[in-house]
């Protein structure tokens, strides 16, 4: 299985989910089976307990799992049926880890954040990853994993802390990365400074983003100059660098990545080439 964690720098709602969702519709078009996985970073076991003012809508999978609106994205986007364990809250984590440790499992060690939380974040992405999702009934080729919040927060440390260890126990052919930040536009001008600090501090955590999605809350693309300045700024190529503006709808999203050039770069990176394809009808 491929793993692309997408994750967000600066503020939360800028557009990860439908980045996430419209990044496995692409895949999902070059013919890859596509899973997906929420992260929410809250102590809630899910979001059914959550009021409508706090959480905002409630969606309902088919399993009766309450969870965040984003898997109802997924589930449009890539047409499949997801379950409750496509959810992952900090809450799921802790309750599997404490209930670990009331059977002796953990043998007399001290548990602890890392590595024992840590590893049951790997180990649930892992086998959730490769539950099928569609009528095929096949293993997923692609697995996205949203990881809710922004990179920096103390709620979403320990998951960033597992993907840094994710990398290395999936490899580097299998794990890419896709982080969100926005570019603020102050009176015409398109700046970079808090996409630089965002990338500056996940790159701290050990996690080297593989494409900067950059979302800017107008209109305008992202300019060439700005694009040039994260490549610069990030040490990232300039190919690695999307503009995501606002757009009509947000069904268009998919065509501004693709035009940008992302399933190239994806499976280039990924090499998605050596995973067969079943071969249909143009
Ligand atoms: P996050 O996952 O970062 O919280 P979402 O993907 O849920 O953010 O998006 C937040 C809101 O912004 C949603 O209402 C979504 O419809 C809207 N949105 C996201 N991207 C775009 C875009 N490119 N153009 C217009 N609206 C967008």
């Amino acid at each position: 299985t491929k793993y692309i964690v997408v994750s967000g720098g600066v503020v939360s709602g800028i557009g990860k989910g439908v980045i996430a969702s419209s990044t496995g519709l692409l895949l999902k078009t070059i013919g890859l089976k596509v899973t997906s996985i929420k992260i929410d970073p809250y102590m809630n076991i899910d979001a059914g307990t959550m009021r409508p003012q706090e959480h905002g809508e409630v969606y309902v999978l088919n399993d009766g799992g309450e969870v965040d609106l984003d898997l109802g994205n997924y589930e449009r986007y890539l047409n499949v049926t997801l379950s409750r364990d496509n959810n992952i809250t900090t809450g799921k984590i802790y309750r599997e880890v404490i209930e670990k440790e009331r059977r002796g499992e953990y043998l007399g060690k001290t548990v602890q954040i890392v590595p024992h939380i840590t590893t049951a974040i790997q180990e649930w992405i892992e086998r959730v990853a490769k539950v099928p999702v569609d009528e095929t009934g096949e293993e997923p080729d692609v697995c996205i994993v949203e990881l809710g919040g922004t990179v920096g927060d103390i709620e979403s440390a320990p998951f960033v802390e597992a993907m840094r260890q994710f990398q290395f126990r999936v490899g580097y052919k299998n794990f890419a990365l896709i982080h969100v930040s926005l570019v603020p536009d102050l009176h015409g001008e398109q700046k970079t400074k808090p996409t630089q600090t965002t990338v500056h501090s996940l790159r701290g955590l050990g996690l080297l983003p593989d494409l900067i999605a950059c979302r800017l809350l107008h209109q305008e693309p992202v300019s060439a100059s700005t694009k040039e300045k994260i490549s610069m700024f990030c040490h990232v190529a300039p190919e690695q660098v999307f503009g995501v503006h606002d757009l009509e709808s947000v069904y268009h999203v998919p065509l501004l990545l693709q035009s940008q050039g992302i399933i190239e770069y994806l499976r280039k990176r990924l090499d998605l080439g050596s995973i067969n394809v079943p071969q249909k009808a143009a």
